[in-house]
């Protein structure tokens, strides 16, 4: 493999082809870091309105490690995966105790939340540093270019794959070259029917030389999806909505706020079906059914809210859902 003509080619096709994300305005590490813990397990067009707001919200470490816990959830309400927001807080903590972003690759891994390829996608993109970022997109790619046959999400081919970027790596333009690498999986080598005929290495691409790149990455099975049916009460007195707040150590949303379900309130009065919806967290498809109910006394841990502090608080997004049904 010419890998000189690789990194050659696919930093000629980024320059033309990249797309034009709001994260790739600047090489400052604060706004990197944030696009990357966002962008972990989150799709870029559900990323994009995040991202301005949350920096219009919290412009910099300072702010950001100072800012109340609810008021940092509620900006992140919807992105999922909340553990993330959490561990931002902690870690923009940690980088003011050591006086500033630090600029090498051990302390940026360091940080709670970034694992290996946040680290090097930071450190290559803001830092120069020369570490191959390998997340979903890239290992697709990669593991096409060299027809590797090997399970994907092994460790033993993880490795191989991780030093087959490390070697690619352009050494001038590290984050240039990670960032061009994602974008290739991103937009060409898709996972079904990549656009060979478009890809700037494809003419080094071994899957494709043997017709087999649809076949490739090969994974390990995932187990089937579970369904769950779930019924949301919504319970209203004096232009309030009856809500309650999980607890700081629920494994699922700790903070969030919610609304009641039918088991919780056995004396909920049903009145009517309001709406149905679909949700899926992971691996499990919710089903949830929403209804007006009426209840003669507060229960214990249950909270009236107002529609304007529903907004302000974190809300979860089955609440947010439910809630957007009353206004259909
Ligand atoms: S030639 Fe096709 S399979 Fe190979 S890297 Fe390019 S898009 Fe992917």
């Amino acid at each position: 493999m010419d890998v000189r003509s690789l990194r050659r080619g696919i930093l000629n096709w980024y320059q033309k082809h990249k797309r034009d994300l709001p994260w790739r305005q600047s090489r400052d590490p604060y706004r990197i870091w944030i696009s990357e813990i966002m962008l972990q397990q989150t799709r870029v067009a559900a990323v994009i309105p995040y991202y301005e707001r949350f920096l219009a919200r919290f412009p910099d470490v300072g702010t950001l490690a100072a800012s109340p816990e609810q008021e940092l959830l509620a900006a992140w309400a919807g992105l999922g995966y909340y553990a993330r927001a959490r561990n931002l807080q902690r870690a923009a903590k940690k980088i003011q105790e050591l006086g500033g972003f630090p600029g090498d690759h051990a302390s940026i891994r360091e940080l709670p939340g970034v694992g290996d390829y946040t680290a090097a996608a930071i450190g290559s993109i803001a830092f120069n540093l020369r570490h191959g970022a390998l997340d979903g997109n890239a290992a697709r790619v990669l593991s096409r270019l060299i027809a590797e046959r090997g399970n994907v999400d092994s460790g033993v081919v993880r490795k191989r794959l991780q030093a087959s970027v490390d070697r690619l790596i352009d050494p001038r333009r590290p984050g240039e070259f990670n960032q061009a690498l994602m974008e290739l999986g991103a937009t060409v080598c898709l996972p079904k029917q990549p656009h060979c005929p478009q890809c700037p290495w494809a003419g080094e691409c071994q899957a494709l030389r043997l017709g087999i790149q649809d076949e490739l990455p090969l994974k390990a099975g995932r187990p089937d999806a579970v369904g769950v049916e779930k019924q949301l009460l919504m319970i209203e007195r004096a232009g309030k909505i009856l809500a309650w707040q999980r607890p700081s150590e629920s494994r699922r949303l700790a903070g969030f706020w919610e609304l009641p379900e039918t088991d919780q309130l056995p004396g909920a009065k049903i009145e009517s079906r309001v709406a149905g919806f679909r949700h899926t967290i992971v691996n499990t498809n919710y089903r949830i059914a929403v209804f007006r109910a009426s209840l003669a006394r507060t229960p214990k841990g249950f909270h009236w809210l107002t529609t304007k502090k529903l907004s302000e608080i974190p809300l979860s997004t089955t609440a947010k859902k439910a809630l957007a049904c009353l206004t259909k």
